[in-house]
């Protein structure tokens, strides 16, 4: 028998997409997903996507923690679950939040697919057309994405070196106020943020907690890279002061593996039953394979030596980006220093399109993201993520060379001094 499978074609496509919900219209791919493609090409340096670096992930230890899941405990693992997550694994997740100085109570801790779910069930609870929710400038592109998918007015708020400006926040409230908007929640990534790099100060928390407390608004505080501090641990999380107005959101995909898809949101208690019957309608439950493996690998392994090992290596990462950048980037650009995670963000001068540079840097075999990615608004032209995650330092070095002479190319060939 062929194995070639034909794929019938049933009429043009747009039999298909005229049927579209209305809401299909703001489903776009994001810029990084379309760059992928190219990003992912071997000559390619790509400082562009934001994929954990595995290579320090001992596979036999996790083949053995699987295994052994599946052996003496496969009719659990491969079984539907609850909704809520495992119980096990969300007293787990308590011992783990324990380090950011949060002290929980499982019942009020919601397994997700990964903290990209949660972000959708928050924002399917929340979210009218027209809200407003009030993000970093620029903001991770993934809750861009889906805030925009519930036809929220997504507001920028101004950000510094030390991550979101409280004055600006004040500002930003009462402007939107001023206009008869409804604010739903302010949304942000106090560690080591994405895409800025930046790390927000414990005085700025409790000053924008304050603020949000005061103005009643909630805090929707995203957390994936709260452990990844390369020089010393990150101060403690928002919700370590305020179990009311904060919903925590935190993941297993940076720290262990994105592949498990196995993140977590603690909730305040009368957000919890919605959420799980909102999870519950997109996925049943989390799976159970996933949340065992993660939760096998916690109780067996030394979980804080590895994460030791992934600051080790994204800390050397860092470095060679820094270094780098100082070395061949012009006098005129800025970059943020991060102390963890995996992001610098890069603002070049105000003529420099990032957008239209990245055929010439694809043509240089240098990847990253145009900073209008990361702005709802178009804003973000002169800007540029670059991620230092992935590649090997020395394939940093060389992409970050090639970038900087394409910039300059295009400075000198626009006159820009
Ligand atoms: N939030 C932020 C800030 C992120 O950077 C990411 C992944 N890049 C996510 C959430 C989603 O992570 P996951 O779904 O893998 O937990």
């Amino acid at each position: 028998m062929s194995s070639e499978i034909t794929r019938f074609h049933t009429g043009p496509d747009q039999q298909l997409t005229e049927r579209f919900a209305n809401r299909a219209a703001l489903m776009h791919a994001s810029e990084i997903r379309s760059l992928f493609a190219v990003a992912s090409r071997p000559d390619i340096v790509s400082l562009a996507g934001g994929m954990p670096n595995l290579s320090a992930l001992p596979m036999e230890m996790m083949a053995g923690v699987v295994n052994k899941l599946i052996l003496e405990n496969g009719a659990e693992a491969l079984q539907y679950g609850s909704g809520q997550g495992h119980p096990f694994l969300r007293e787990q997740i308590c011992e783990v939040m324990a380090l950011e100085g949060i002290r929980a109570h499982p019942d009020d801790v919601i397994v997700t697919t990964g903290s990209q779910q949660a972000l959708d069930l928050i924002s399917r609870i929340f979210i009218n057309p027209g809200d407003v929710v009030l993000v970093e400038a620029p903001s991770y592109v993934g809750a861009l994405g889906t805030f925009k998918q519930y036809e929220a007015n997504v507001v920028h708020v101004q950000m510094d070196d030390q991550g979101m400006v409280p004055e600006a926040l004040r500002a930003a409230i009462a402007s939107v106020r001023a206009s008869g908007q409804q604010i739903k929640f302010l949304y942000l990534i106090p560690n080591y943020q994405n895409p800025a790099g930046v790390l927000l100060p414990a005085e700025r928390r409790t000053e924008i907690l304050e603020i949000c407390q005061s103005e009643k608004i909630f805090i929707v505080e995203d957390n994936p890279y709260g452990l990844l501090g390369f020089d010393k641990p990150s101060p403690n999380a928002m919700r370590s002061q305020d179990s009311e107005n904060v919903i925590y959101l935190g993941s297993f995909s940076k720290t262990i593996a994105p592949g498990f898809r196995v993140g977590w949101a603690l909730v305040p208690p009368s957000l919890k039953e919605k959420l799980v019957i909102a999870a519950e309608s997109s996925i049943l439950c989390p799976s159970n394979f996933a949340q065992l493996s993660i939760s096998g690998y916690l109780a067996d392994q030394p979980w804080r030596d590895q994460i030791a090992s992934f600051c080790k290596l994204y800390r050397a990462r860092r470095d060679a980006m820094l270094e780098s950048l100082e070395a061949h980037f012009p006098a005129s650009a800025t970059w943020t220093k991060p102390a963890g995670g995996f992001y610098v963000w890069v603002t070049l001068p105000p003529e420099i399109d990032t957008t239209a540079l990245m055929p010439k840097a694809i043509v240089a075999k240098v990847a990253y993201v145009p900073g209008t990615a990361f702005y709802a608004d178009g804003f973000g032209s002169w800007s540029m993520r670059l991620s230092y995650c992935h590649p090997t330092p020395e394939r940093i070095r060389e992409g970050v060379k090639a970038l900087g002479g394409v910039i300059k190319t295009e400075m000198e060939n626009r006159q820009i001094g």
